[in-house]
C-alpha cells in the first residue's frame, strides 16, 4: 500500500498551546514522526491561563500524568466550581459546579422535581441538593468516585494552577517523548507558490525550517494562520464586549478555597484564582465603558491581600478563525480565537483540537473533506461556549451601569434566545450532543442569574407530594453522609500533592 504520511511536524509557540499540542502529538503518534517546537524567549506567553475544567483530566491521561505530581508541580489546587458573584443582580452570588445537582429519577432530571418542590412551597435552592456546592463551601476536597450505593456521582473536579510552570512540566514530558525544541524566531514564513501551502519558516539567525505540518501556536500574534494564510477573524465583541484584562497575584489567604471566584464589576467582572503559592486576579472589562486605570484601581481595591507586583495588562477581541486548519496549517490556542476566560474554556479548547486532530489527521495530500471536517466540528464548538458565555452577560437584572444595560438589551444569537425561552416557559433543556457544557451547567447559570421557569414537567407528578418531600429529604441526607468524612481541600493538598517549590 502506498502512504502519504506525515513526517515533518513543525509548531510554532511554546506556551500552553504549544506545548500541549506537542506533548499530546508526540505521546499519540508514532516515533517515525519528526516534532519540532520553535519558540521565542525574547517574545512573552500570555501565561495567565490558570483555571480549567474537568475535561482536562482526560488529556492528563491520556499522557499518563500522575495527577498528585502533576498538581505539585504545577503549584496547583482542586476546583469543583465557580461561583457567580454580582452577575444577576448585585448582590447575588451562585457556584456554577461541575456536578449534577440531586439525583435523576425516571429519566428525569432532579431539577424538575426541584421545581415541582419549588411550586408546591418548599423553600431552599436547587445548591442545597448539590454534592459540589455542600463540599465547596465546607473547603472539602476529596477523590470521590460514586456517593456510597446510589447512582449519584461523586465530585468532577478541575485545577488551578500556575500557567508558567504547566508549559514548563508539559514541556519535560514531551522532550523525553522525542519532541525537538528550537529557542529562535520566526521572521518569515515561505508559501508553495503552486498550492500556497506552508514550505518552510525563515529564522531570525538564518535558517530554514521545513515542515508538512505546521501548527500555528502563536498566541494573539497567529503568525502563520492569520499573517501568512490570510484566515480571516470573526469578532464576537459585539456579543462578547470585554477586551481588556489586568493581571495581577497576590499573597494567599486561607482557607484555601476550591473554587474560583468571578465577581462582576461595573464594567465586566474579576477573577480569583487560588494556588498553593498565591492567589491570581484578573480583571476582565470593555474599555469603551472604563479606562484602563479605572480598571486597575478597582481590581486593586478588591484583593484579598497587596498586590505583589505591578499588574500586567492584556488586550484581547473575543471571537474565532473563520478556519482553524486551512491547506497545511492548523491553529491552536489563542492563534485561532478567545471567547473570554469566564468559564476558563480555553485550555480545554486546545486539548479538545489537539484531540480532534490526531482523530483527523491528515496526509501529505491535506484532502478538502478531511480539512473541511475538522473545522465542522471546530466552528461548532467554538459556537456552542460563545451561546454559554453570552448567557452570562445577557441573563441579568442589573441596570446600574451602562455596560450591564447594554449586555442586557443586547440582540443575542437566536440559538441562544431558542434556549432561553424553552427554559423559561417549560423548564427543559436540550443540549446539542457536541455543546462541551452539560443541561446541569445551562440549568445553574440559568437560575443562578434568574430566569425561573414557568412550569416543570408533567413526569414530576407521577410521585405524590409525601413522597417528592421524602425524596428531596433523603437526597440531602446522602449528600451530608458523603461530604462529612472528606478533608480540608488544605489538608488533602498538604498530604497529597504539596508544591514542592512555592
Ligand atoms: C486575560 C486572560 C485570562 C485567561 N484565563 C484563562 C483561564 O483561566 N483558563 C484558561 O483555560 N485559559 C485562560 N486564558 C487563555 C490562556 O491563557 C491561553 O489559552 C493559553 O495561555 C494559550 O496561549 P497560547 O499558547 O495560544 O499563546 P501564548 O501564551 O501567547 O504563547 C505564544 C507563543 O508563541 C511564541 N511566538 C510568538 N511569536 C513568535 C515568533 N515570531 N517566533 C517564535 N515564537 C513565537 C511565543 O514565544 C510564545 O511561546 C486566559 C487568557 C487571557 C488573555
Amino acid at each position: 500500500m502506498q502512504t502519504d504520511h506525515i513526517e515533518k511536524i513543525v509548531i510554532v509557540g511554546g506556551g500552553t498551546a504549544g506545548w500541549v499540542a506537542a506533548a499530546a502529538l508526540s505521546k499519540m503518534l508514532p516515533d517515525k514522526i519528526r516534532i519540532t517546537l520553535i519558540e521565542s524567549d525574547a517574545i512573552r506567553t500570555v501565561g495567565v491561563g490558570e483555571a480549567t475544567i474537568p475535561q482536562i483530566r482526560r488529556l492528563n491521561g491520556m499522557l499518563g500524568l500522575d495527577e498528585n505530581e502533576f498538581v505539585s508541580e504545577t503549584n496547583g489546587t482542586f476546583k469543583l466550581g465557580i461561583e457567580f458573584n454580582n452577575w444577576g443582580q448585585l448582590g447575588d452570588s451562585y457556584l456554577h459546579t461541575f456536578g449534577d445537582a440531586g439525583i435523576n429519577l425516571s429519566n428525569l432530571h432532579f431539577h424538575q422535581y426541584w421545581l415541582r418542590h419549588h411550586a408546591e412551597g418548599g423553600t431552599g435552592s436547587l445548591w442545597d441538593y448539590s454534592l459540589h456546592h455542600k463540599a465547596a463551601y465546607a473547603h472539602k476536597f476529596g477523590r470521590l468516585e460514586r456517593v456510597g450505593n446510589t447512582s449519584m456521582t461523586g465530585l468532577a473536579y478541575a485545577y488551578h494552577f500556575d500557567a508558567g510552570r504547566y508549559a514548563a512540566y508539559l514541556r519535560k514530558k514531551a522532550e523525553a517523548t522525542g519532541v525537538t525544541r528550537i529557542e529562535g524566531k520566526v521572521e518569515g514564513v515561505q508559501l508553495a507558490p503552486d498550492t500556497g501551502h506552508i514550505k518552510s519558516l525563515k529564522l531570525e539567525n538564518g535558517d530554514t525550517l521545513e515542515g508538512d505540518l505546521f501548527i500555528d501556536c502563536s498566541g494573539f500574534r497567529a503568525l502563520l494562520i492569520g499573517q501568512a494564510l490570510d484566515v480571516e477573524y470573526r469578532d464576537w465583541s459585539h456579543w462578547l464586549p470585554c477586551n481588556r484584562a489586568v493581571a495581577v497575584g497576590c499573597k494567599t489567604s486561607s482557607p484555601l478555597l476550591p473554587y474560583t471566584k468571578a465577581t462582576a464589576h461595573e464594567a465586566g467582572w474579576q477573577w480569583r484564582i487560588p494556588l498553593q503559592h498565591r492567589t491570581g486576579n484578573g480583571h476582565v472589562f470593555c474599555d469603551s465603558f472604563i479606562s484602563e486605570d479605572e480598571a486597575v484601581e478597582t481590581l486593586l481595591k478588591n484583593l484579598d491581600a497587596p498586590a505583589l507586583g505591578e499588574p500586567k495588562p492584556l488586550r484581547f477581541t473575543t471571537g474565532r478563525r473563520e478556519k482553524f486548519w486551512h491547506k497545511n496549517c492548523v491553529s491552536l490556542g489563542l492563534s485561532s480565537g478567545f471567547l473570554e476566560p469566564l468559564e476558563s474554556t480555553s485550555i480545554h479548547l486546545i486539548q479538545s483540537n489537539v484531540s480532534k486532530l490526531i482523530e483527523l489527521f491528515p496526509t501529505r495530500a491535506f484532502d478538502e473533506s478531511h480539512e473541511a471536517e475538522y473545522n465542522r466540528q471546530v466552528s461548532n464548538e467554538y459556537d456552542l461556549i460563545r451561546d454559554f458565555l453570552i448567557l452570562h452577560y445577557h441573563q441579568t437584572q442589573r441596570d446600574d451601569s451602562e455596560f450591564w444595560r447594554y449586555c442586557a438589551n443586547m440582540d443575542v444569537p437566536d440559538s441562544l434566545t431558542a434556549k432561553m425561552e424553552l427554559f423559561e416557559n417549560t423548564g427543559l433543556l436540550y443540549r446539542n450532543p457536541e455543546d462541551l457544557f452539560r443541561e446541569s451547567s445551562w440549568v445553574q447559570v440559568m437560575l443562578g442569574q434568574g430566569l425561573h421557569p414557568k412550569q416543570y414537567h408533567a413526569m414530576a407528578d407521577r410521585i405524590s407530594s409525601d413522597q417528592l418531600a421524602r425524596f428531596m429529604s433523603d437526597v440531602q441526607t446522602i449528600i451530608g453522609r458523603a461530604t462529612d468524612p472528606l478533608p480540608s481541600h488544605q489538608d488533602f493538598i498538604e498530604t497529597q500533592c504539596k508544591a514542592a517549590l512555592q
